[in-house]
């Protein structure tokens, strides 16, 4: 080996910190006060707040360049077009996929499921067939698969979830079964924050024939994604989560499997020819996006991946896991405070519960201090139900938070303890 070539194992460089300063002035929303305190957001992962950017290139659609897609043949229309298909083909660059058709527009995380459950599944379930899920999927990954398996008799598997809130994955090889017709996990959790080991999850799948769907609502936001790195069959996520407007989002499907699926709504966009006997349709992706399609949102959402890149998705992953461990260090030392998910490797979500008080009421005295958490279920009543809580707080960062916010989070829980009584 020549000494000019790089060593193999060197480790990878440290992303460059975030100039967060910087980044705050793309959004408009933190210059809020809320109850007469300024906003510490900590909710991304309910919505991420939207950049400048993102903010400009819808008006600028909107202002400049709209009509609706694919039919016209005046300027508007080819300019509108162009640009619809052009976040089509961002969309395939930032999750590595092969082609742009492989990409499908959808309402978000929610619909790609759903169209997967509605084609796919029911091209591929029948009566005694098997969805293995896992114990922290959102509900948006499990009610369309109990539909599924309702309608054509079959059943859900699900995969434990271990007390630190990583995957039991021995059990999930054990239910790898002959009945397995398809997996569907999630990337990141988002009560628990782990990162599930989707390649080894798709390798132990793929070895059976059984494909896998990876639900990246809370992945694609804070770090790299590459869908063929994966082999992933299906990957969807939701725009708003990342820090693209709200309506839209993708879903990534191998063009072998969206090739051969059935279309699922039924309308314009989707036909070659309509007759009243019979209609036939257009090849993926467009077969599944009857009707006009949320065009400005699909050109926000290109907007948004275009600010995450610019950043760096690995410089936001180690920002946010940065806030997240000194979050979790400040508030270990609070009495009655018990976090959820302690999974190595976790990415920037901390749920937790302050014993002796409902999360509802954690989440309204931080609001008096100007801080935004989510409290509740979090969409995920099986995995309240496995850590046996009602609900939890749960505060999580985007690439906007300071680490000061960390620690007003820790305050703010200081309070809630003086409230609720010492
Ligand atoms: N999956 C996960 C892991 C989520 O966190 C969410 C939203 O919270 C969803 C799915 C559903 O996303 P949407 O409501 O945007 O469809």
């Amino acid at each position: 080996m020549s000494p000019e070539r790089p060593i193999a194992t060197a480790p990878r460089p440290a992303a460059p910190p975030l100039d967060v300063g910087r980044i705050r002035a793309d959004f408009p929303i933190l210059e809020r006060r809320v109850h007469g305190k300024p906003l510490v957001y900590l909710d991304s992962a309910a919505s991420a707040q939207k950049p400048r950017p993102v903010l400009d290139a819808m008006d600028r659609a909107y202002e400049t360049s709209y009509a609706n897609v694919h039919r016209g043949v005046h300027r508007l229309a080819e300019e509108a077009t162009k640009a619809y298909e052009g976040a089509r083909l961002r969309v395939a660059r930032f999750l590595g996929a092969g082609d742009a058709s492989e990409i499908v527009f959808v309402r978000g995380t929610t619909e790609g499921i759903n169209l997967v459950a509605r084609t796919y599944g029911a091209r591929h379930l029948g009566p005694g067939d098997e969805v293995l899920l896992t114990g922290m999927e959102h509900h948006s990954n499990i009610v369309p698969w109990q539909f599924l398996c309702e309608r054509k008799g079959g059943h859900l598997r699900v995969v434990p979830v271990l007390d630190d809130g990583t995957l039991d994955l021995e059990a999930y090889e054990r239910l790898l079964g002959e009945r397995t017709r398809i997996v569907a996990v999630s990337h990141v959790s988002n009560v628990l924050g782990t990162v599930n080991p989707i390649r080894e999850i798709v390798a132990a799948a793929h070895r059976r024939g059984v494909p896998v769907l990876v639900d990246g609502a809370q992945a694609v936001p804070r770090m790299p994604v590459d869908v063929r790195a994966l082999d992933c069959d299906f990957y969807v996520f939701s725009g708003h989560k990342a820090y693209g407007p709200t309506g839209i989002g993708a879903l990534y499907g191998k063009a072998s499997l969206l090739g051969a699926m059935p279309p699922w709504q039924g309308g314009g966009e989707m036909i070659l020819s309509v007759t009243f006997e019979k209609s036939t349709f257009k090849p993926a992706p467009h077969r599944f996006e009857a009707g006009t399609p949320d065009i400005v949102g699909a050109i926000g959402l290109g907007a948004a991946l275009d600010y995450l890149e610019g950043i760096g998705l690995e410089a936001i992953d180690a920002h946010e896991r940065s806030l997240l461990a000194r979050a979790t260090e400040a508030i270990a030392s609070i009495p009655r405070v018990r976090v959820l998910g302690t999974a190595p490797g976790k990415a920037g979500v901390l749920s937790f519960v302050v014993e002796g008080v409902h999360a509802h009421d954690v989440g309204t005295v931080l609001d008096l201090q100007g801080i935004a958490v989510r409290a509740g279920h979090h969409c995920a009543q099986p995995l309240m139900d496995r850590f046996g809580v009602p609900a939890t707080a749960r505060a999580s960062f985007g690439l906007y938070n300071l680490p000061e916010e960390a620690d007003a989070l820790a305050e703010g829980l200081r309070k809630v303890i003086e409230v609720f009584g010492g």
